[in-house]
């Protein structure tokens, strides 16, 4: 290492450093393997985000899961979703699934694991979020050989706050122990893993952190967990599920949501959320998000978004789903311009959610009067 590598900070060690990393799945990652110009062109999704009817039996007091304001039909068959990726991967020129807003993988490994063979058969890859509370050896092989980019949710490396974030009056079998042990094992499954594009270090696993006050004084410790093989993601929190009573969002955020944000977007080696380009989450700005019941949403936890759109049971065509896909995105460029609003990163965080998503139920009227569904109630 040279001196200039080796008198810097953890954080300019590791601008430094050659190979830069970047996260498989993230736009980055696409750009070092197709180059610019095929990130450029947007007129098809990316990204499919799939909520599952996946079980979680923490309930951790940011969940966006435990108090949504929706709650979903009959969940789709894993016959209807593996389906689903069959007709539309190749047509719409999807690359990664996204499983992230909906319970938690390793504890229901069973819903999981034939849409992550599907979509791996389909030549995609997959995203997903864990607690990883129940992670086994065998799971984390079965990740690792089916191109799948895990991030880990960890708010907390001492045990007092993380027992207080997950709830251990509801939580049953979860300790921080056991989930460091996990993370271990993991790094330890993946780490043979790792290639090189154009000088980049890829890697597959991540950790993501939801800041609150409890944590804020605290990121630099956990992001020393990652190391060079994973990559350090941090997140302000969002007023979805639980976070929607007020006693909760005082609890964790109260008055001080902009100085938390401005921490996530310092620490987060992204500069924001794990998908951030051009100045917004890509799994929803260049995706499609279908819900647990087939409901499209903008993203898998926008569910104000629900009824207004359509439903994947009705067999839209591949040109419906490209043409929804282009319509929320045009939704989303206006609202920008037009609410002044350039730097919203995330519709869900923005304190213009409310106008966005009656932007969309408009957008897409012909639907909504189908359904009598009020969005915003
Ligand atoms: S682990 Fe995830 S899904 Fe489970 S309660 Fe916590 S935030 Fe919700
Ligand atoms: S739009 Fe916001 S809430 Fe939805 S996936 Fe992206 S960062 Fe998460």
């Amino acid at each position: 290492m040279n001196n200039k590598i080796e008198n810097a900070s953890p954080d300019a060690k590791r601008e430094l450093e050659i190979p830069k990393l970047i996260l498989a799945g993230m736009p980055d990652y696409f750009i070092a393997r197709e180059g610019k110009e095929a990130w450029k062109d947007d007129s098809h999704p990316v990204y499919l985000m799939m909520n599952l009817d996946t079980k979680c039996s923490c309930n951790c007091i940011k969940c966006a899961l435990h108090g949504r304001k929706r709650e979903p039909g009959p969940p789709l068959t894993t016959q209807e979703r593996t389906a689903f990726l069959d007709q539309n991967t190749a047509t719409l020129g999807l690359k990664e699934l996204v499983i992230i807003g909906y319970g938690e993988p390793t504890e229901d490994f069973g819903k999981v694991e034939p849409l992550i063979r599907e979509a791996h058969s389909q030549g995609m890859g997959t995203v997903i979020f864990s607690n990883l509370g129940f992670l086994t050896k065998e799971q984390a092989e079965f990740f690792r050989d089916h191109e799948v980019t895990l991030i880990v949710s960890l708010d907390a490396v001492d045990e007092n706050t993380y027992n207080f974030l997950i709830d251990p009056n509801k939580r049953k079998g979860m300790d921080l122990n056991k989930v460091l042990k996990n993370l271990e094992l993991l790094k330890e499954t993946y780490r043979q893993n790792n290639k090189t594009i154009n000088e980049q270090k890829v890697v597959r696993l991540g950790i993501n952190t939801t800041v609150c006050k409890q944590n804020v004084d605290h990121l630099e410790e956990i992001k020393q967990l990652v190391g060079r093989d994973m990559m350090y993601i941090a997140n302000p929190p969002m007023r979805e599920g639980n976070l929607t009573q007020k006693d909760r969002w005082n609890i964790l955020v109260g008055n001080q949501y902009d100085y938390l944000a401005k921490r996530a977007a310092e620490v987060s080696q992204t500069g924001g959320h794990s998908s951030l380009a051009e100045g917004s989450c890509s799994y929803f700005n260049r995706g499609l998000s279908v819900d647990s019941d087939g409901e499209l949403l903008t993203c898998g936890y926008a569910v104000n978004t629900a009824h207004s759109i359509g439903n994947i049971k009705d067999n839209l065509s591949p040109q419906q789903l490209k043409n929804i896909y282009r319509k929320n995105r045009e939704v989303f460029e206006k609202y920008r311009q037009e609410t002044g609003d350039e730097q919203a990163t995330c519709p869900l965080r923005s304190k213009n959610f409310e106008d966005y998503c009656r932007r969309i139920a408009s957008a897409h009227s012909k639907r909504q009067k189908e359904n009598p569904f009020n969005i915003l109630e």
